[in-house]
């Protein structure tokens, strides 16, 4: 084992303890700019990944699986207390990591050394090879393996480090550090100031890796990141659609003679990589979901005809013997982990394919839509069960809305129109003009529904006792790489939706508010969370409100709020950083003048 390496990991601790006190976006981004000076080039992508509470870029999927018995007994092990007495104190103490850091049992070489040997003291380095040890511990002992090697690295600790190494392996760090601030630092520690933090992000873009991102930045400077192209069987950022209060907009907006209108489908975005005889599906959050989907690998192995390619489109439940689309919650019971070849003849699905970003051997993102469907039809056979969009090219806006109205008829959601100009590129990771949404509007005043994180939560009272009463509801918004609020949410779940809230939230509750909320005093809820739930919210309006963060104007001391917010459904499929952003916010909100 290498461990020579140069960072000591209480050296990161003392970052790590800044960072957990700093509320500041702009302090964070200076830690963060001196801790990333200091790494050595096989320290940066693991100290990115820590920050984030990772070991390994979102899309390896890698998982520890140390859950709280396990992680008990390593600690047990690495500081000799029985495991009765450690269970015994866990609730008092908060955490694992809280409860470990309360023994001060001074750093030892354990007796593990059957697994694994960190270095005393112990390093970044050593740490990231125990862990990654940890995950890809598998099969027979491997049980007996997890909690030694674990047991073997808290062992050579410090009480503080233990803190910190037990959040990481158990997937609890919060630090409030998000990717876009982990960029900022980036930029700031290698390009002088977070002002060029847009072109790490639009290399972020392409490979999803923050780690390599920094790997490259530090060895090779900017233009090495910009030399970071789409690589098969790393996902990229998908594009994503705008959306606008009346279907003139659609025309002023995309600035085309002609538009294509696609079918609209309610289902799961997905991102499919052939390699060959080998197929990865990625999921909008990135995550790796082959397994859950063996039909769409077949459909995919047996009707795309080319060497290699990357797809972009969605998958849809599908009634066979009506040849109809089912909806979105039919899709949700295929997200499983067994049984899955049952479900999959049970649940039938359709993958929609609207675009192609590769194809053998070079990028097709700097091309126009035209051009990539143009490809897309050259290496596709449409069979039942994978087919190219339907759609229609439209240069006024009665072919758009007749199209539309079609689509409604045949029980889809809308439409979602695209540009068919010179410049329309794909745009990994932006929600783009290019694209533009229309959806049927559920009879409300705001033409769309939201997507809004669950930041916090008042306690119910009443029928409501035991559970939540109402749902604190932020936007995201990437600039600042925060949360910010919108609404309190208390109508629209059913008794059973209300009855899983406490278990729901109880993973992610946090005893103080993240760094990354923006939140007025007034509206601290009597329990905060992490950001991990997106849920869709239909409202009557968007209105200026004194009491939310909103795209806040300081100087009339008012942000943005939603009227009558509505709990339509959870969204599962989407990270807290896909939420909906401030900036559409305040777009809708200056629409509401046209309508
Ligand atoms: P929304 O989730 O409401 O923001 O709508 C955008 C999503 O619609 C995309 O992210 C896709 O998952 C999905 N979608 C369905 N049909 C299409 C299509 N023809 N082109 C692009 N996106 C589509």
């Amino acid at each position: 084992m290498d461990v020579g390496a140069r960072m000591d990991f209480s050296h990161l601790v003392a970052y790590l303890k800044k960072l957990e006190v700093t509320s500041s976006q702009n302090a964070m981004i200076e830690i963060l700019g001196r801790l990333f000076k200091e790494a050595d080039p096989d320290e940066i992508g693991i100290l990115c990944y820590f920050l984030l509470g990772e070991i390994a870029a979102g899309y390896q999927e890698i998982s520890l699986d140390m859950g709280e018995k396990r992680a008990l007994s390593s600690i047990s092990l690495a500081i000799g207390v029985e495991e009765k007495k450690l269970e015994e104190r866990l609730g008092e103490a908060g955490d694992l990591g809280a409860l470990i850091a309360q023994y001060d049992v001074p750093p030892h070489a354990g007796g593990f050394t059957e697994y694994f040997s960190p270095p005393l003291p112990l390093t970044v380095r050593a740490l990231h090879e125990g862990l990654t040890a940890i995950a890809s511990a598998s099969g027979e002992g491997s049980d007996l393996r997890k909690i030694g090697i674990l047991a073997s690295l808290l062992a050579v600790a410090t009480p503080e480090e233990r803190r910190y190494i037990v959040r990481l392996a158990t997937g609890a760090m919060r630090l409030g550090v998000g990717d876009m601030t982990a960029l900022d630092g980036l930029a700031v520690a290698f390009l002088g100031s977070k002002e060029s933090r847009s072109f790490l992000e639009q290399a972020y873009n392409l490979c999803s890796d923050i780690g390599y991102v920094a790997e490259i930045l530090q060895k090779d400077g900017l233009s090495g990141v910009k030399r970071i192209r789409i690589t098969l069987n790393r996902p990229l950022r998908p594009m994503l659609a705008q959306r606008v209060s009346t279907m003139e907009e659609i025309q002023e907006k995309i600035i085309s003679k002609e538009i294509a209108v696609e079918e609209k489908y309610d289902g799961e975005r997905i991102q499919a990589h052939k390699d060959g005889e080998q197929v990865e599906l990625f999921s909008r959050r990135l995550t790796r979901v082959t397994a859950q989907f063996p039909d769409v690998v077949r459909e995919i192995k047996q009707h795309v005809r080319t060497g290699s390619a990357v797809l972009d489109g969605e998958v849809v439940a599908y009634n066979r013997e009506k040849g109809t689309y089912e909806p979105f919650q039919t899709l949700m019971q295929r997200r499983r982990k067994y049984r899955v070849a049952q479900y999959a003849v049970q649940i039938p699905v359709r993958y929609m394919v609207f675009d192609l970003v590769y194809r053998d051997g070079s990028p097709l993102l700097d091309r126009s839509y035209p051009e990539r469907r143009a490809s897309l039809e050259e290496i596709m056979e449409p069979s039942e069960l994978i087919a190219i969009t339907d759609r229609t090219i439209a240069s006024s806006l009665d072919g758009i809305r007749s199209y539309f109205e079609d689509c409604i008829k045949r029980g889809l959601e809308g439409v979602i129109c695209k540009s068919m100009a010179k410049d329309s590129v794909y745009e990994a990771g932006s929600r783009s003009w290019k694209w533009i949404k229309w959806k049927q509007t559920y009879g409300s005043e705001l033409p769309d529904t939201l997507d809004l994180v669950a930041i916090g939560g008042n306690l119910g009272r009443g029928s409501r006792a035991g559970t939540y009463g109402s749902l604190l509801c932020a936007t995201y918004n990437p600039d600042g790489d925060v949360f910010e609020s919108i609404c309190g949410l208390g109508t629209g779940f059913s008794d059973e939706q209300l009855e899983e809230l406490p278990d729901k939230f109880g993973k992610v509750r946090v005893g103080e508010m993240p760094a990354r909320y923006r939140v007025k005093k007034e509206k601290y809820p009597d329990h905060w969370f992490n950001p991990a739930f997106v849920l869709e919210v239909l409202g009557s309006e968007i209105t200026r409100s004194p009491m939310h963060t909103c795209n806040w104007d300081e100087r009339a001391r008012k942000g943005l709020a939603v009227r009558f917010p509505r709990f339509i459904r959870w969204r599962p499929e989407k990270s807290p950083v896909q939420a909906t952003t401030s900036r559409e916010i305040a777009e809708l909100y200056r629409q509401k003048g046209k309508r």
